[in-house]
Formats: structure tokens, C-alpha cells, sequence
């Protein structure tokens, strides 16, 4: 059969808490053209939906049309690839399952895939970065939570219902810190960013040592790792607790998948050495013996937005194209 009509662009949409960003990607993984809109301005998911169907015509008509737009890739908080709904996501205004793939797909009469944010990720780095060319490797993104990606003989391992990859609802201190999914001790409580804040409180409320932290009406991760570049002792330690914790995680995440790799991406994983030594020290003294030297931790070579719009344009060409009329 020959197809004279081979469709060569995708749209790539990342739906976080604040903003949605929605791009045009071409199939070299070039954005052509991209913008957002606010999440939080629509409360009610119907709404949102036409705005940002809308918005993406007004998109692919400023840039060659809709016929030669393929399908839409969607990353979400709490989305599930195999049910295509956003499912109890507990930061976004809208609640319960919400059955976007669906709802986007009637609205656009294109074929939409929903993913959560890590697995959109790990695509992207797959695809284009550091993962490039790996087929088992673990994907870790730390960022307001800790979530991961699994990548085995070359595909995503989504597990039964689609919730394969939450580490960072593993435990690491049993009868610990309190976490948000309501258990306690969870690893995200030491490693995501709320966890990283944490240990500088209590690492503050330890010490009696002058430190910069305590200058910070309002602390936050990066001013720890630029207090770390300063050579504040205080706070080259919360980074080396954080580290310590991960390194651990990752060893026993190691040890049950044996990856060639583990990629780290997100806000936290930008903290670069003050982070990384400590956790590939702790790493390599709880990984299984057999695999001590031999798994590389890597940082992602992106920003987190880009990197998930493009992971988004990766996703949306997993799906079949979709027509009302075929
Ligand atoms: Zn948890």
C-alpha cells in the first residue's frame, strides 16, 4: 500500500500543578513551536480540555496545519498509560479518574497516550539523552516527589495495572518521617525536595555552628547546593544525609533489576557532586556484591521542561493513528 500521506509531526503536552505546556515536535525531535497555559485557571477538566484543544489547533495552524499532525503524547502527574486517565492525582485541581486520553482524543480527533511525568522521561532519554542506546536501565526523577521508569529489553515495564516504578514509596526508615501517600518512613521523605528541606531543619536544629541556611527566610534546594559551592559545612551535610539515603534506595532498586545504568533527572538531581558522592559511596556499599562497579549513575543532560515535552512527542508516537472515518 503506498501512503503518500505520512504525517510528520506530533504534539507534546506536560500538564504540571501550575503550568501546561504543549509543543509541536517534529519526528527528529525538533520543537517547533510551543506554548501554555495555567492549570490552575481551569478547576474544572472539561474546561480545561477545550482551552487546550483550542490552543493546540490555533498551534498546528500556525505551523503547517492539522493534517500533518500524527497524535498527541501526554505527561501527567498520576497518569497511567494503560487506562489513559489521570488516576487520584493529589496535587491537580481535578479529582477522582479523569479520562483525559479519551476526552482530548473526541475533542481533537487525534489519537492521544497518557503517561505519568517519570516514564515520559525515561522516553525522552531513551530517545535523546543519556539512556540513548541503553535497553535496561532505571530512570529516577526527584523533584517535589521521587518518582522512576523501568526500562527492560528495550520497553517500559508498566506492571499489571500501569504503577510499576514507585520507589520513592519504598521504604527506607521503617516508622520514619511522616509522607505524603500516608505511610511513614517512605524514601521520597528523605529524597524529593520536601525530604531534602527536612533534613537541613533538623540538621539546623543538631548543630549549634554558624551556617547560611539560617540567613533563608524561605529555603529551598538550590540555595542549599549554592551554600554547598560556599563551603557551608551545614550544608554540604544535609546534601550528604540526602545522598546517603539515595544511594541506599538506588542499591536495593539495583539489586532486584540488575540495570546497565541509573538516570537521575529532576530539580534535586541538579545538586551535582554534593549529592552524587555521597550517594554513589552509599551505593556501592549496599549494592549486591556482584553488581558493585558495574552500574553507572548518570545525570540527565536536560532541563526538566524540555526534557518532558520531548519525552510527550516520544509517547505520542507510540499510539495508532486515530480516525473517526478509518
Ligand atoms: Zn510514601
Amino acid at each position: 500500500m503506498i501512503d503518500n500521506n505520512f504525517k510528520t509531526k506530533v504534539i507534546g503536552v506536560d500538564i504540571r500543578v501550575d503550568r501546561t505546556v504543549y509543543a509541536l515536535v517534529n519526528i527528529r525531535g525538533e520543537v517547533l513551536a510551543r506554548d501554555e497555559i495555567v492549570t490552575s485557571d481551569y478547576p474544572v477538566i472539561s474546561d480545561f480540555v477545550t482551552k487546550l484543544s483550542e490552543k493546540i489547533v490555533l498551534l498546528m495552524e500556525a505551523n503547517g496545519g492539522f493534517d500533518s499532525v500524527r497524535s498527541i503524547g501526554v505527561s501527567a502527574p498520576s497518569g497511567n498509560f494503560h487506562t489513559g486517565c489521570i488516576e487520584n492525582s493529589p496535587n491537580l485541581p481535578w479529582k477522582g479518574i479523569v479520562p483525559l486520553a479519551a476526552m482530548l482524543r473526541d475533542r481533537m480527533g487525534l489519537a492521544v497516550a497518557v503517561d505519568n511525568n517519570a516514564n515520559v522521561i525515561a522516553m525522552a532519554e531513551h530517545a535523546f539523552g543519556a539512556a540513548h542506546g541503553l535497553k535496561d536501565f532505571v530512570l529516577v526523577n526527584l523533584g517535589s516527589g521521587m518518582g522512576s521508569c523501568i526500562y527492560s529489553k528495550g520497553v517500559i515495564y508498566q506492571g499489571t495495572n500501569g504503577f510499576s516504578g514507585e520507589i520513592g514509596h519504598t521504604t527506607y526508615i521503617a516508622g520514619g518521617r511522616q509522607c505524603g501517600c500516608g505511610k511513614q518512613g517512605c524514601l521520597e521523605a528523605y529524597t524529593a525536595s520536601k525530604g531534602v528541606l527536612q533534613t537541613a531543619k533538623e540538621v539546623l536544629e543538631e548543630y549549634d555552628t554558624p551556617s547560611l541556611m539560617r540567613q533563608s527566610q524561605q529555603l529551598t534546594v538550590k540555595q542549599i547546593v549554592e551554600f554547598c559551592h560556599e563551603g557551608d559545612q551545614l550544608a554540604i551535610e544535609v546534601m550528604r544525609r540526602t545522598g546517603h539515603a539515595l544511594g541506599v534506595g538506588l542499591a536495593n532498586y539495583a539489586s532486584l533489576f540488575n540495570p546497565e545504568a541509573i538516570i537521575l533527572s529532576g530539580a534535586v538531581s541538579k545538586a551535582g557532586k554534593w549529592l552524587l558522592e555521597p550517594t554513589d559511596e552509599a551505593f556501592e556499599e549496599h549494592v549486591f556484591h556482584n553488581m558493585k562497579g558495574k552500574i553507572k549513575l548518570v545525570c540527565s543532560l536536560y532541563e526538566d521542561r524540555e526534557l518532558i515535552v520531548l519525552g510527550a512527542s516520544v509517547l505520542a508516537w507510540t499510539v495508532k493513528e486515530y480516525s473517526l472515518f478509518k
